[in-house]
């Protein structure tokens, strides 16, 4: 600083000031001097040790290249060097090096003094580290192309997913519509459209109910579809029956859904449609088979049945005790293959609305008693007992209610292997009774629970253990439900299950 008062010592009072000035400035600034060897550095305020971690002495008199430590092949440096060739002023950002060798980034500005004639006397550097600005910029672009990477990767991780799903639902073979809320379709699939014989250009964008000529404009079904989005109640398993222009007649099953994403519900609607008119049309063979197999199985077996009874009566005198036993064996499994092939009548009859109900009042504590006791002897192995009583009447088909207790506690029976005893409840509930058959056996599973009830359906697993043809709970389903009551089952696997029906009691009996 010595040297730069003696420089100025000609000049006005206010140096000092001036001086002091440089010294509280935030910059650091140096000023070299043109006219000497080299450029040397003459200068540098107090900002300008404290940027660069070097002192007063030991910056004056060298050239700024110290700065540079090693880093010598910076672009910066040429345009630098070229600039104070030139006597220009500029700004470059130049990686420089404190004194302990960390790396900071200069903010450069240098601008000439010139003499009189014009030549360059001094230039005077003025200096901002901005390292700390260069690292937020580094970040912020780091950060910019991460996130265009990530996007890249999802813009195509999302186009493969799309590929992915247009490709799973170009090809299953039922038809599928996506609709907005004013029901306008905005796509349909190569099966919907190769189905109905229409071409993409009749079908997107225009409203469902007004597709080839309104053909699916079907009262029920509008109604139906018309309370998804509202209510966010699906159509399940819903059956048309149609006469469709391009197609002729047709059994379609309609699934709908409101679509829901990423656990938010949208204004769409997905339609499932399926065909199954074939599927039906084998349906009704079948059964059209099953109820003339069982009819024409029924016939003679009600001749043997009676010839048994004849051979029974008349049985020669003085015939064996396994003559006798024969018979009454022969009685027996004919009795059996009667109930199977009646079962099995039932159920067509069920199918196709023809189950006749002869409804009568009766005492219903009666009929379960009577059944408890046919069935114990016939299972004299299993303990069944009989808890509570409703002394309540009962309007209904007393046969069939019988055959309902009596297929509930068969089947209580059959799948509890290792228990032998069989609890069967009967209470009053409010306006009906309850009546509850509870075993200790297999139990059935979460799964094959919602099934139970359906026409031939057996648990996988039991198949081949236990004979049966899986329609004795569909036929107590049904007749329960004929007779304005309710079958269900509780259970747990391995710990027993307890199926209960309930039977409305007969109003002018009720207390
Ligand atoms: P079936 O006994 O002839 O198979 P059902 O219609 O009576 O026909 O029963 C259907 C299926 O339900 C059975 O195959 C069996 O898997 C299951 N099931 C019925 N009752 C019971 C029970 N008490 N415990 C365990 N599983 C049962």
């Amino acid at each position: 600083m010595k040297a730069l008062q003696h420089s100025y010592s000609m000049m006005d009072n206010n140096i000092d000031i001036y001086i002091q000035a440089l010294n509280s400035a935030n910059c650091g600034i140096i000023i070299t001097d043109n006219t000497q060897p080299d450029n040397p550095i003459i200068y540098c305020n107090k900002a300008f040790e404290t940027m660069t971690g070097y002192s007063y002495d030991e910056i004056i008199g060298h050239n700024c290249r110290f700065l540079q430590a090693q880093d010598r092949s910076q672009p910066e440096r040429n345009f630098l060097k070229e600039c104070i060739f030139k006597g220009n002023e500029c700004r470059v950002e130049i990686r420089n090096y404190k004194k302990n060798g960390h790396l900071f980034w200069n903010e450069l500005f240098i601008s000439p003094v010139k003499n009189k004639e014009g030549k360059v006397t001094h230039f005077i550097g003025v200096q901002n580290d901005i390292t700390e600005r260069k690292r937020s910029e580094h970040e912020l672009r780091e950060e910019k192309s991460s996130v265009e990477r990530k996007i890249k990767e999802r813009t195509k991780e999302l186009v493969e997913k799309e590929v992915f799903l247009s490709s799973i639902i170009q090809t299953v073979r039922e038809s599928l519509l996506v609709l907005d809320s004013d029901y306008k379709v905005l796509s349909a699939n190569n099966h919907f459209l190769n189905s109905f014989k229409v071409t993409s250009e009749d079908t997107v964008g225009k409203i469902l109910f007004e597709l080839g000529n309104h053909q699916w404009n079907i009262g029920p079904l509008k109604e139906l579809l018309t309370k998804i989005l509202p209510t966010n109640n699906p159509v399940i398993d819903y059956e048309v029956e149609h006469n469709f222009p391009y197609i002729g007649k047709k059994v379609m099953l309609v699934n709908a859904y409101r679509i829901e994403f990423e656990g938010q519900y949208k204004d769409r609607i997905l339609i499932a449609i399926e065909d199954i008119t074939e599927k039906k049309e084998i349906d009704r063979r079948k059964d059209d088979f099953l109820s003339i197999a069982s009819h024409e199985l029924k016939t003679p077996l009600t001749t043997i049945k009676g010839l048994i009874q004849l051979l029974q009566r008349m049985a020669p005198e003085g015939s064996s005790e396994k003559y006798t036993t024969t018979l009454d064996k022969v009685s027996v499994y004919v009795d059996r293959l009667n109930i199977l092939i009646s079962d099995l009548l039932d159920t067509s009859k069920i199918q196709s609305g023809n189950i006749e109900l002869h409804k009568e009042p009766f005492k219903i504590d009666k009929t379960i008693t009577d059944t408890v006791e046919n069935l114990s002897l016939a299972a004299p192995n299993h303990r069944i007992s009989l808890i509570g009583s409703t002394e309540s009447t009962v309007l209904g088909d007393e046969l069939q209610i019988s055959q309902v207790i009596n297929n509930l506690i068969s089947n209580a029976i059959k799948y509890s292997p290792g228990s032998d005893k069989v609890e069967v409840y009967i209470n009053r509930v409010g306006n009906f009774v309850k009546i509850s058959v509870k075993d200790y056996g297999m139990g059935i599973n979460a799964q094959d629970k919602a099934k139970i009830f359906e026409r031939f359906f057996r648990a996988r697993d039991i198949q081949k253990k236990f004979p049966g043809l899986g329609i004795g709970l569909y036929i107590s389903h049904e007749i329960v439900v004929n007779h304005n009551g309710t079958l269900w089952v509780e259970s747990e696997v391995g710990e027993g299950s307890t199926f209960s029906f309930t039977l409305p009691i007969m109003k002018n009996d009720e207390n």
